[in-house]
């Protein structure tokens, strides 16, 4: 079930319930269709509230079919071979921050394509401003709790998308 705020025209969140793995996935799925060509979302959530199940959803939204694996050891996963062009991200492992400058992440932050953060607080302050935060929950009595939030235009327009009554409206008579 999905908690919008349709009587506020520009309330900048929405949340939503999600039972179990495949509603994450899901969720991430109806999310890529929101995207347009340059967007920065954050993961927020602790190890296992399924940040990187989202970011499978909507790889698999996004036409790709092949194996999403996390970026804990690597930085960064690209996906150039979906409809837009991906990059994964996971800072669980920094000690520094600096370390974002180090490895050249701030490339990946120009231009067209879609990143997604998982750890974002740990480059902090040199990550890129996002335009979507996303929060996961572990709930107590099962499954996840799905919070976004928009921090710019774009990110509003996303959730705007998200959280619009999916199918095609009824004809006025
Ligand atoms: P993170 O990237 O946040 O550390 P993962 O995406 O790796 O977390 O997911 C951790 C586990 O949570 C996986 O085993 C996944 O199947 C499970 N999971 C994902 N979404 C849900 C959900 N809505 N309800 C229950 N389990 C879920
Ligand atoms: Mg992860």
């Amino acid at each position: 079930m999905l908690h919008a705020h349709p009587e506020h025209d520009n309330d900048p969140s929405a949340g939503l319930h999600l039972p179990d793995e495949s509603a994450t996935l899901t969720a991430g799925e109806r999310l890529a269709g929101t995207l347009p060509a340059r967007l920065t979302l954050y993961l927020r959530g602790d190890l296992g509230a399924g940040k990187t199940t989202l970011t499978r959803g909507l790889l698999r939204g996004l036409g790709f079919t092949g194996k999403v694996k996390s970026p804990t050891y690597t930085l960064v996963e690209p996906y150039k071979d979906s409809r837009i062009a991906v990059y994964h991200f996971d800072f669980y492992r920094f000690t520094d921050a600096e370390e974002f400058l180090e490895a050249g992440l701030e490339e990946y932050f120009e231009g067209d394509g879609i990143r997604l953060v998982e750890w974002p607080d740990r480059a902090q302050p040199y990550l890129p401003a996002a335009d979507l935060e996303i929060s996961l929950h572990v709930v107590a009595s099962g499954g996840r709790q799905l919070a976004l939030r928009a921090l710019s235009t774009e990110g509003q327009r996303c959730l705007e998308k998200f959280a619009a009554p999916t199918g095609t409206p009824p004809r006025a008579p």
